[in-house]
């Protein structure tokens, strides 16, 4: 019997451990939260990421570690790979987890990027916004998700309040200003690389934000071939260079036809959920086999789908229960306002049938505007 370590306890981790019991595994959830939703399928180790005493316990009753969460500090990461097989390498997830890091190698690569710099001071900030150009975007470096720990710069009088916000964690977590891109559409590549160096993405999904947060995805997305294959070639040499084993997701913009690199998502992502109906192989299984050294599974799509966050509060479930091809999700969280609770999946033969889908789902649950740009892409 394998047991598979997760480090954090959240969604991801409970999809993990619902995809992988057809294939008889077992999972140990790392979390320090008691309550986290992927304790309901999993047994748990309640402590932080740099409690010993809890990283004891979790490292002696597993056989192989992954992630649901990408910001483990490196130093636990790294004591877990001395004693058991981690995957992705904390080598890997310290380049996803520096936002500077990462573009840099980004760069390295040829892959595109918007213009960055590192801003270390205050003096720093008014001197990139000076070379970078406004509008632009200060984040900090680490330990941002869901668009928290970012200033949107208008002008350049909007760097103090920038600086009042962000400044103080300068020290901590460090701090990055990017160019704003005026893109016409946001992509992800989600993919997967097997132990043996095996590459499999999925098709490209469209994403769209709301407050920062995704609200809906569609896959495939609807775009040239010739710019989904440029894409799908960007995450694969980044998953060379980092020799990934597992999913990860990458974060695109389109702007003129062009691609830039935002991000790199160190695991499986939220863009990548419509793959559990919408793909031969959901991304949560085809990373369990990727971390175990099992074959990878068909990264195919089954027609055509829409996934929808639920952002707060679970609404009804009826109006997408009652479509032929919706699927719910309820991640068991209590609400809180800007908090991943759920998603729906929308699965059709067609486009012309997902969008009639959308179209009654968005009406039934009074969610007009969160379908709208999904439907117009499908038109
Ligand atoms: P995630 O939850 O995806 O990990 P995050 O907090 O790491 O989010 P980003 O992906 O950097 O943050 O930004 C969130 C969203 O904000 C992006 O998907 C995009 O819509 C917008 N955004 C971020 N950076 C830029 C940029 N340089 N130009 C334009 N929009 C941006
Ligand atoms: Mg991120
Ligand atoms: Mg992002």
């Amino acid at each position: 019997m394998t047991t598979v370590g997760i480090l954090g306890g959240g969604q991801l981790a409970r999809m993990l451990a619902l995809s992988g019991a057809p294939l008889g595994l077992r999972f140990l959830v790392l979390d320090s939260a008691a309550d986290a939703c992927a304790g309901q399928f999993a047994p748990m180790v309640v402590g932080d990421y740099t409690d010993q005493a809890a990283l004891d316990e979790f490292a002696s009753k597993i056989d192989v570690a992954t992630f649901d969460f990408e910001n483990v500090p490196a130093e636990s990461a790294h004591w877990l790979a001395e004693r058991r097989p981690v995957f992705p390498s904390p080598r890997a997830l310290a380049v996803a987890q520096d936002r500077l890091a990462e573009k840099t190698l980004f760069r390295e690569l040829d892959i595109p990027v918007p213009d960055f710099a590192a801003i270390d001071t205050r003096a720093a900030l008014d001197q990139a916004i000076a070379t970078i150009g406004t509008p632009c975007i200060l984040k900090t470096r680490r330990l941002g998700y869901d668009g928290k720990g970012q200033f949107r710069i208008k002008t350049p009088a909007d760097a103090d309040a920038a600086w009042a916000a962000l400044g103080p964690q300068a020290d901590k977590v460090g701090l990055i200003l990017e160019g704003f891109v005026r893109f016409e559409r946001e992509l992800s590549v989600v993919a997967v690389r097997g132990r043996d160096g095996e590459f499999r993405a999925w098709p490209i999904t469209e994403n769209w934000h709301v407050d920062g947060v995704l609200s809906a995805s569609l896959a495939p997305a609807r775009t040239d071939e010739a710019l989904a294959a440029t894409a799908i070639s960007y995450a694969r040499k980044l998953a060379e260079a980092l020799d990934y084993v597992g999913v990860f997701a990458l974060e695109l913009f389109c702007r003129d036809g062009v691609l830039l690199a935002n991000e790199l998502a160190p695991r499986v992502h939220n863009s990548g959920h419509w793959t559990i109906e919408g793909s031969e192989t959901s991304q949560f299984q085809n990373h369990l086999r990727a971390v175990l050294g099992l074959p990878l599974g068909d990264t195919r799509m089954l027609g055509v789908t829409c996934m929808l966050n639920w952002i707060g509060a679970m609404p009804d479930a009826g109006p997408v229960l009652s479509e032929a091809g919706g699927h719910w999700h309820d991640y068991g969280k209590s609400s809180r306002e800007g908090r991943k609770v759920g998603h729906a999946t929308l699965r059709a033969d067609s486009a012309g049938e997902l969008a009639q889908a959308l179209q009654r789902v968005g009406e039934r649950l009074g969610r007009q505007e969160q379908v709208a740009p999904v439907i117009e892409r499908l038109a």
